[in-house]
């Protein structure tokens, strides 16, 4: 058995908007991640037996790794199909708002979600929701947005409705946004979830594989390039940055999600609690910041003082607007106001 972790006035209010609603809109985050199109399918999969009008709609695109998901070639993506998918967003009777906890996280698609006379409801695990939906599931203590899917459609008790297809996007979310059950997976009944996952009859392991062992060989090749000539480790900080420029990524014929979980990387060395990747975006002028850490050192609070940003306590990004040279400087002298907390014991 679950804890109840949604209040049950979410789900009694769940189940009178969704069965009063015929056309249902799932969006997720900008740079879609496994967790993002995770929950938005595991969503959408479920809505479908409930034979509603469901679409889901991204702001931009995902990598490769997602696409064999069931239903990934259903997915509307908002600035190919805008005009297209403004209707469907203005036409909606809900719009769920997936694994997101603020507008601006929606990128191009934020004026019309807002603008929608849709009834909109959030579902989501990052800290201090914003005040945009009728409906605020948000329980950041909860590792990923796909495992409040499924406690949402099991609390709604429909669980017999929740197909294969449907739980192999569930299960792609709650691994990828553990990094395969490493971090934020110490809760046991994430174990409990799984095993009722299996009992639909997905193949975990063919899952680990398709998302984690698909990576081209400009991918890898770029890694040992990264590892070798592009870190630098601060051993007075506990801390290592790595960081690419466009010209390296054009290199290594860059497609996008080949850099993911770089980041991760340098935190498997001995000693290191905080990592950071500086990555120059191939299409818009910025340098997007990824920042990891363990134990208890707030990166969240790094990414929102020096890099714009957010997210979680180990795992938050940001953006930086100005030179690579700037961008590092800025880590340095994040390093230098956060030196306590770097060299804490835990
Ligand atoms: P990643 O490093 O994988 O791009 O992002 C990790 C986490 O950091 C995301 O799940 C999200 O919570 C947060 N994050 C990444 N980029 C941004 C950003 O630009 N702004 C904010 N507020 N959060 C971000
Ligand atoms: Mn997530």
């Amino acid at each position: 058995m679950l804890t109840k972790v949604i209040a049950q006035t979410n789900v009694d209010h769940v189940e009178k908007w969704f069965e009063r609603a015929e056309k249902i809109v799932i969006v997720s985050h900008v740079s879609p991640d496994g967790d993002a199109i995770g929950s938005s399918l595991g969503l959408y999969h479920f809505l479908n037996t409930q034979e509603k009008n469901v679409n889901v709609i991204v702001p931009n695109h995902f990598p490769d790794f997602l696409k064999w998901m069931p239903g990934a070639k259903e997915i509307i993506i908002y600035d190919r199909y805008k005009e297209f998918a403004d209707r469907l967003l203005m036409e909606a009777d809900v719009i769920c708002c997936l694994d997101f906890n603020v507008l601006s996280r929606i990128d191009t698609m934020e004026e019309t979600v807002a603008n929608s006379p849709a009834r909109k409801m959030m579902v989501d695990h990052h800290l201090y929701p914003g005040d945009f939906c009728g409906i605020t599931i948000s329980h950041p203590e909860i590792s990923s947005t796909s495992e409040l899917v499924f406690r949402l459609i099991c609390r709604l008790g429909n669980f017999n409705d929740i197909t294969r297809e449907g739980a192999e996007c569930i299960y792609t979310g709650m691994m990828t946004d553990t990094g395969g059950f490493t971090y934020n997976s110490n809760n046991k009944e994430i174990y409990y979830i799984i095993s009722e996952l299996l009992s639909k009859g997905i193949d975990k392991d063919e899952i680990y594989r398709n998302v984690f062992n698909t990576h081209t060989e400009g991918r890898l090749r770029m890694m040992g390039f990264v590892l070798y000539n592009k870190m630098e480790v601060f051993r007075n900080f506990n801390a290592a940055l790595i960081w690419l420029t466009k010209f390296e990524q054009r290199k290594f014929h860059y497609r996008k999600g080949d850099t993911e979980g770089f980041v991760n990387i340098p935190l498997t060395m001995e000693g290191i609690r905080f990592s950071c990747f500086l990555r120059e975006d191939t299409e818009k002028n910025m340098i997007k910041v990824s920042l990891r850490s363990t134990g208890s050192f707030p990166c969240n609070q790094v990414a929102a003082e020096f890099f714009n940003g957010g997210g979680h306590l180990n795992a938050s990004g940001g953006e930086y607007y100005g030179t690579m040279d700037e961008a590092i400087e800025l880590f340095k002298r994040a390093l230098v106001k956060f030196e306590d907390q770097l060299l804490a014991k835990k």
